[in-house]
């Protein structure tokens, strides 16, 4: 039969936006040493503009100023949203989602949740599809009971560092923390969230009641442990993958006031880690515990002497360190003003107890706030040098304890030869205080190391702070732990390859795959994982 010529237009027309999107798609396909990147909107866009335009919204659909949705923290990848979505409601979010589900696999479109876009590998992105801003999300302001069991009842788009404020108004505050608190709730609780508080209370996913979740399928849903538990668990470390957290309840602890904060240095790793794992099976130890790495850098415990204080100058003016590995114990003691005197007594026990280089104790003494949001002030220095927007090639390690000597041996030995592309974290937390019904995944040992190599790279250098470098560290880390079989588990998990997650999830990959075919068949939600295709999920 013989095509008419409209028909025939039609038909030229589907094949070149299906070439121009199996271009694009080709063009955006992840690469660990991807260059940054802006991909163009396709023409296809104006087609999307067509079928979303005239949804009712209470928010706003803007498809004009969308570059900001295509940039993270990690400054490395870049892909182009057709639209922002800037919601007033959640029945904004589910309009959306179900409205892309009733275009079924032919549209393409994605959506992908933006808390406060500090990912490091475009995970908050969807090329081509949809972004929705969630810190525009008005919902009713929060709420807080403060009788037994106190919680506050948060939007998904709320920042940490929002709840701490309003929390301490009634003497409450969270328990679980990240280092940086200028992230969202939707976001941290989409990975873990895991600061030195986490081997006393588990991650931050272990500290949440009760959700709303907007599903892939465009339905609102509240769940708990008692209430659509299966949803509620895998949202809780879900990647995004399961549904959007409109709201989230958060449970709440008394607050103290002040915080006594200490560094003390080692040059021993087994010393270092023997302490760090004697400290965190004590419960009424410190309130935080962390440490980092230091490998050939000079002057940096002179660095320390603008927040800390050497317990005993004239020694800790004789410790040299240049050259040597050294290892950081960071702790700190959560008091209240009326109780130095008994805190200080309970601090020196402690510490006696504790095999780190005399001259090397370093005190101070903080609000719990100025503690909390430490991080924030690093920023805003590192803003006012120009150095925040640089690409960050970040690794986040969780290492089962029973091999963390063998790996510190050769990544702190042998691979890296300085700290100074940025800091390195290291620190244990116990396995016990994590839920295994998350859909967050870790190493099965009882004690595990949190390793994270937070590195910034040098815009177009070729040298050891470029990213290419960089990547080759990281690449060479990735392959010992590979190698070696260390048993290790990425944390803010980045692959190239759905097989690559089935190694990731394990024994746990069926019980994602269900959860994915249940409440987002079509895999509309969060595509800048790359875990599955649009339109291809099945069981
Ligand atoms: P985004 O980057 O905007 O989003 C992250 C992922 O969550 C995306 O997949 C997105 O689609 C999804 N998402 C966002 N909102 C929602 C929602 N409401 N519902 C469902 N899915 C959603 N992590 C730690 O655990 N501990 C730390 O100490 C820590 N420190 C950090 C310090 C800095 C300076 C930075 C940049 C990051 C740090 N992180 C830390 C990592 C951080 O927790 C994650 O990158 C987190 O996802 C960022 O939150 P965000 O709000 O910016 O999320």
């Amino acid at each position: 039969m013989k095509t008419p010529p409209q028909n025939l237009l039609k038909r030229n027309h589907m094949i070149l936006i299906f070439l121009i999107v199996l271009l694009l798609s080709t063009c955006s396909t992840d690469h660990p040493l991807a260059k940054p990147t802006i991909f163009p909107r396709s023409s296809s866009s104006s087609n999307i503009q067509l079928s979303l335009k005239p949804l009712i919204l209470n928010g706003n659909l803007s498809f004009e100023d969308i570059h900001e949705a295509a940039k993270d923290f990690g400054n490395m990848y870049h892909f182009l949203p057709s639209a922002i979505l800037y919601p007033e409601t959640v029945s904004d979010i589910s309009t959306i989602i179900k409205n892309i589900n009733e275009m079924g696999t032919t549209s393409g479109l994605t959506v992908a949740a933006r808390g406060n876009g500090h990912s490091v590998q475009g995970q908050a992105q969807a090329n081509q599809g949809i972004v929705i801003d969630m810190k525009s999300l008005r919902g009713p302001e929060m709420q807080f009971y403060t009788g037994e069991l106190p919680y506050v009842d948060v939007s998904g788009g709320e920042l940490w560092v929002n709840i701490l404020n309003e929390s301490l108004k009634h003497g409450l505050s969270p328990k679980s923390w990240t280092d940086f608190l200028h992230l969202t709730v939707g976001g941290t609780l989409s990975n873990a969230g895991v600061s030195g508080q986490a081997f006393r209370h588990g991650p931050q996913i272990n500290n949440v009641y009760q959700l709303e979740v907007v599903t892939g399928k465009g339905e609102l849903v509240t769940c708990s442990e008692k209430q659509n538990t299966d949803l509620f668990y895998g949202v809780l470390g879900g990647l995004g993958q399961f549904g959007i957290i409109t709201r989230a309840r958060i449970s709440l602890q008394a607050a103290p006031i002040m915080v006594k904060w200490i560094r003390v240095l080692y040059s021993d790793f087994s010393l270092f880690t023997k302490d760090q794992e004697h400290l965190i099976s004590s419960q009424n130890a410190f309130d935080y515990i962390e440490g980092f790495v230091i490998i050939n850098r000079t002057g940096l415990v002179n660095s320390w002497r603008s927040t800390f204080n050497p317990k005993d100058p004239v020694q800790a003016s004789q410790f040299i360190s240049d050259g040597k590995t050294l290892f950081c114990l960071e702790m700190a003691k959560y008091f209240n003003p009326q109780e130095i005197d008994f805190m200080n007594q309970k601090v020196d026990s402690l510490l006696s107890e504790l095999s780190y280089i005399e001259s090397t104790l370093f005190l101070s003494e903080a609000t719990y706030v100025e503690f909390l949001d430490r991080v924030h002030v690093s920023m805003l220095k590192l803003q006012e040098k120009g150095l925040w927007d640089l690409p960050h090639p970040w690794l986040n390690l969780i290492i089962p304890r029973s091999r963390i000597h063998e790996f510190a041996q050769e990544v702190f030995g042998n691979i890296l030869t300085d700290t100074s592309n940025g800091p390195i974290l290291i620190y244990p937390f116990n396995k016990s205080k994590w839920n295994n019904r998350t859909s967050m995944i870790t190493p099965e040992e009882d004690v595990l190391y949190l390793v994270a190599f937070l590195s910034s790279a040098m815009p177009g250098s070729t040298g050891t702070d470029g990213l290419e470098y960089i990547f080759s560290q990281n690449k060479r880390i990735l392959d010992f732990c590979k190698s070696a079989n260390l048993g290790m588990k990425q944390y803010l998990p980045h692959y190239l390859t759905q097989e690559e997650w089935k190694i990731h999830f394990g024994t746990k990959w069926e019980v994602f795959l269900r959860r994915k075919f249940t409440n987002d068949p079509l895999a509309i939600l969060a595509p800048g994982h790359r875990i599955f295709q649009k339109g291809k999920v099945s069981q």
